[in-house]
């Protein structure tokens, strides 16, 4: 059988003639009477000539090669290709008096030529990236001479300090925004995660930024974002504070981060808006009604936001005794392996098997559902590309072990005690509370006010947890960076987000099967793992079931993550590494995930008693579900 890489399909019709008779002779099984030779045979004659080469690409690559040098550069450009862009830049510097000129020229239309197929929707991120690449790496072969010339350097269209802010480590979404940036002329000083307010107030007041961009994925993230708009109130500040990155919504921005900051604030949806509100905040004559644009905007949501009659919550004790009421003599039987289990390093090869590629393509802004998303009609051509990329990339770093998946998941008797669950840990002679949160929205018909405890007996039952993480991407992560590969880089990242989850599915299911083992015959294709389509539930701390992202500690010193898979937690609560996934294991058949959304003053005060903290920190820990 043929195996079909469909990166490198060709167009049927454009197959050579004689060799597409050929090929459909062997694959057809055509025998022509009376011919002496097989098909075959005469297939493996023709291939001699084709050998090592692929005609049609060859041909048109040398094409290319052949045109004047800012036409190649700018085909590089466009095509993000890097191989031969050393070589023409320098024969481009050789041409210009000088070595800026070389940016500011070729390059800098390359690159308009780009942005402009973005702008428009003919290019995809994927491809955007690629061609910052191979600008890199041109303007960084130029550095060295425009340095020695004591040549001031290319005057950008204005400077950005970016930074995915304190207790935060995810850094794809930010570093995919710069790049777009940088291809728009944009100068980046990018500060990278983790960073605290008051270095963020001073990389903006020393390099005299036109705008800070601030980045982050959890809910946390939030309130930070809110105390580096309060810190630049404080300091006088008047620069544009942007604001990105999946948690946070022109609803919040609208409520919480614009009225704290007197100076524009402007939340950007995704990567492809970016470069217009950039250049929006640099143009000398639109600039001002733009930014007030977007005040008056806040200002309309707040207004919406004061007059709309909230949804009505029922109390506490109303929402309590409208539980969800398990039936809990279907609960599961105890684990047939108790205990906490420990993996050292889980193969790549059979967790790449699980990958669900959907959200891959949805973190390069690729819309739609894998894989019918490689035959779309818009961006299915980019899928194409970039799936091909993604698998050779996995095939190198399978093969060279690059990356290590430890990960650690244990079962322990409990009972439900209210909306908590206590553990008992017989070996150490202690409980574990775990406080859950209950809905409070008063629903319609008869439908429960779910909180997790419910689907745990209190006459006693059985709960798990779970950690996994990925390990060893730094070191590739750095040298693609040194190697001015943005695009490898964010590659990579992706690709160890997709091993954390599909790791945490294929952990899920040998606990269903094998340690817990209350699903022993459970037989489910790939798809139906996506779907969920099995029995019982793992919910993550900081997602809606759960939305304390505060529980991690209490799972991580029960697992004792960070000896047995080597995760630790940031200050927000964030894993580190970045590429982990954690949660608890319910093994009810009733067990489902829901939204806690918002609760009320009676149960903030409750929890803060059952979690034993504060209320200022429950309130703190709570924001997001308070009103
Ligand atoms: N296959 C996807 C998984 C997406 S997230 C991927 O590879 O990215 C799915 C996980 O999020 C669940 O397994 C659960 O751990 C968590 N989750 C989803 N909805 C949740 C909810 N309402 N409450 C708590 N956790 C939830």
């Amino acid at each position: 059988m043929a195996i079909v890489n469909a990166g490198q399909l060709d167009v049927y019709d454009t197959i050579d003639p004689e060799l597409r008779q050929a090929v459909e002779d062997v694959v057809l099984n055509r025998k022509v009477e009376g011919e002496a030779e097989t098909p075959t045979e005469r297939l493996i004659a023709l291939a001699e000539r084709y050998k090592g080469s692929n005609p049609a690409q060859e041909k048109a690559a040398e094409e290319w090669r052949g045109w004047e040098v800012a036409k190649r550069l700018e085909h590089a450009l466009v095509k993000g290709i890097d191989a031969y862009v050393v070589d023409d830049t320098e024969e481009m510097r050789q041409l210009m008096p000088r070595p800026i000129e070389v940016i500011e020229g070729p390059l800098m239309d390359g690159m308009n030529v780009v942005g402009d197929l973005f702008g428009s929707g003919k290019m995809f991120l994927p491809q955007v990236v690629k061609s910052a690449r191979v600008m890199k790496k041109a303007v960084a072969h130029l550095l060295p001479f425009i340095e020695a010339a004591k040549e001031p350097g290319a005057k950008g269209k204005g400077k950005v300090v970016m930074a995915t802010v304190k207790g935060d480590v995810h850094d794809i979404g930010k570093n995919i925004v710069g790049v777009v940036l940088q291809c728009n002329g944009f100068e980046i000083v990018d500060l990278g995660v983790m960073v605290p307010w008051s270095k963020i107030l001073e990389a903006a007041n020393e390099n005299d930024a036109d705008m800070i961009g601030l980045s982050g994925l959890i809910t946390p993230s939030l309130d930070e974002m809110v105390t580096v708009a309060e810190e630049m109130q404080r300091a006088g500040m008047t620069m544009p504070l942007l604001i990105g990155g999946a948690t946070t919504s022109k609803v919040h921005t609208a409520l919480r981060i614009d009225p704290a900051y007197q100076g524009p604030v402007l939340h950007v949806l995704d990567a492809s808006r970016a470069v217009g509100v950039a250049t929006s905040l640099v143009s000398d004559t639109g600039r001002d009604a733009y930014v007030q644009g977007y005040k008056d905007d806040y200002a309309h949501v707040r207004d919406v936001r004061a007059g709309k009659g909230q949804s009505v919550l029922h109390t506490l004790e109303e929402a309590r005794a409208n539980y969800y009421d398990a039936y809990l003599s279907d609960k599961p039987a105890p684990p047939l392996q108790p205990g906490l289990h420990r993996f050292d390093d889980w193969s790549l090869e059979d967790l790449r098997e699980c990958i669900d590629w959907t959200p891959f393509f949805r973190a390069w802004e690729l819309h739609g559902t894998y894989p019918s998303i490689l035959d779309d009609d818009v961006v299915g051509e980019t899928a194409v590309a970039l799936k091909a990329d993604a698998d050779a990339m996995l095939d190198k770093l399978i093969a060279e072990k690059w990356l290590t998946a430890r990960g650690v998941c244990a079962f322990w008797p409990c009972a439900r005690d209210g909306d908590s669950v206590t553990i008992h840990l017989a070996d150490e002679e202690r409980h574990v509370t775990l406080p859950f949160l209950r809905q409070q929205i008063k629903k319609s018909r008869d439908r429960a006010n779910m909180c997790l405890a419910d689907f745990i007996d209190p006459a006693g039952d059985w709960m798990g947890g779970f950690a996994v993480g990925i390990h060893g991407i730094e070191p590739h992560s750095e040298r693609f960076r040194a190697d001015k590969d943005d695009y490898s880089d964010i590659l990579l990242k992706a690709l160890a987000d997709r091993f954390a989850e599909a790791f945490a599915e294929r952990l899920h299911q040998h606990v269903r099967t094998t340690l817990w083992g209350y699903a022993p015959g459970e037989q489910l294709t790939n798809e139906a793992l996506i779907k969920e389509e099995y029995r019982g539930i793992r919910p993550a701390p900081g997602y809606p079931a759960c939305p304390d992202h505060s529980l991690k500690p209490i799972l991580f010193d029960l697992l004792k993550a960070e000896d047995n898979a080597g995760l630790v937690l940031t200050e927000s609560f964030a894993m580190l590494p970045t590429a982990a996934v954690s949660g608890f294991y319910f093994g009810h058949p009733e067990s489902q995930y829901f939204g806690v959304a918002r609760i009320g003053s009676d149960q903030l005060e409750d929890y803060a008693a059952r979690r034993g903290v504060d209320l200022e920190t429950a309130t703190r820990w709570l924001r997001p579900n308070l009103d």
